[in-house]
């Protein structure tokens, strides 16, 4: 994966300028000094909710719950009045967690560390980054579906096409709250799902917009394809997560994704599997691949889950081998 810096730079500085025009810096979240408790409750509920919701209850909460001492304090019910409506409650049950958690093991401030961070209940990889960069001016990129859509786009042609965070953090020079306020609002403005390529000041250089999206098309009808053969006589192979947190099978050794008995290769099934073995609603994903095991057919699937606590193991992302990474 390489780029030359002059792309790079290029693409910087049209980001820079549409964000200095095009900057959502109405979001009540996105005051020049807000703090790592104000990010965190932000971020959570944007968490696949559209930021224009998000607004009325993000500052309703805030004024219920000013600090996370008062939040740590809430209970569950109490809780829900102010965050009912926004949907998976796994989010909610992870919230007042974290809260209890910081105020007992750090004193009521956020770590300034990534790996202390994504040990919190609920977050993740982007969710500390986006605490680290926006309230404590680290340099990490918080690398959302916005950030892979327009940099996937972008220097490769279709937004499944872009990996590996680490490479393009060291990539910039613009301050990393900025870029990633940038990207975020690039992203859901005019890189959006259709997107409005004859407004952008990037087409001249983008490779989606010179080959009219024909390789985010491919890799998309291969990711959709469905399954031939008869699902009854298959595995399914689970990849489960939860706000962008890994969760493996400990029934299993270690690093292993869930491997399901044979029957419940469908949506219906996992979803079965789930509710009866471990007490979760999952959301289930279109099949990603088709792989052999013993010489049987098995497909591997990623689900999430949207209610429910788990009982099982969360492996942190250094843990997990490249192999499962790439299977995934
Ligand atoms: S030209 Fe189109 S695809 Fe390329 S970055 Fe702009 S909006 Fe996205």
């Amino acid at each position: 994966m390489s780029i030359a810096k002059e792309k790079i730079v290029w693409f910087e500085k049209r980001i820079a300028d549409f964000f200095k025009k095009g900057g959502r810096e109405h979001l009540p979240w996105r005051k020049k000094r807000v703090l790592a408790y104000e990010v965190w409750v932000s971020e959570i509920m944007l968490q696949q909710t559209q930021a224009s919701r998000v607004i009325l209850y993000y500052e309703r909460f805030l004024k219920k719950f000013p600090t996370i001492e008062a939040l740590s304090k809430a209970s569950w019910e109490e809780f829900l009045l102010y965050y009912a409506g926004l949907g998976y409650y796994a989010r909610g049950h992870n919230m007042l967690e974290t809260a209890k958690t910081v105020m007992k093991e750090y004193g009521g401030i956020f770590p300034r560390d990534r790996k202390l961070l994504e040990k919190l209940p609920g977050i993740g990889p982007y969710t500390a980054a986006a605490i680290l960069s926006f309230a404590y001016d680290g340099d990490y990129l918080a690398w959302d579906t916005n950030l892979r859509r327009v940099m996937g786009r972008f220097f490769f042609g279709g937004k499944h096409l872009v990996s590996d965070e680490t490479f393009w953090e060291n990539k910039y020079a613009m301050p990393k709250k900025e870029m990633n306020a940038a990207l975020m609002d690039f992203g859901s403005s005019l890189c959006v799902a259709r997107p409005k390529c004859e407004a952008c000041s990037l087409k001249t250089r983008c490779v989606y917009y010179r080959e009219k999206g024909k390789r985010e098309k491919m890799t998309q009808k291969r990711k959709k394809w469905t399954l031939s053969g008869n699902p009854k006589d298959m595995r399914a192979i689970v990849y489960l997560h939860e706000c962008h947190k890994k969760y493996f099978s400990s029934v299993r050794e270690s690093y292993k994704p869930f491997f399901l008995p044979v029957g419940y290769a469908t949506r219906a099934g996992i979803k079965e599997y789930f509710k009866k073995t471990y007490g979760l609603d999952v959301s289930v994903r279109p099949p990603h691949k088709r792989i052999l095991v013993n010489k049987k057919s098995a497909i591997l699937i990623r689900a999430q889950i949207l209610l429910g606590r788990p009982c099982f193991r969360v492996f942190p992302r250094e843990a997990i081998s490249k192999k499962i990474l790439e299977m995934l």
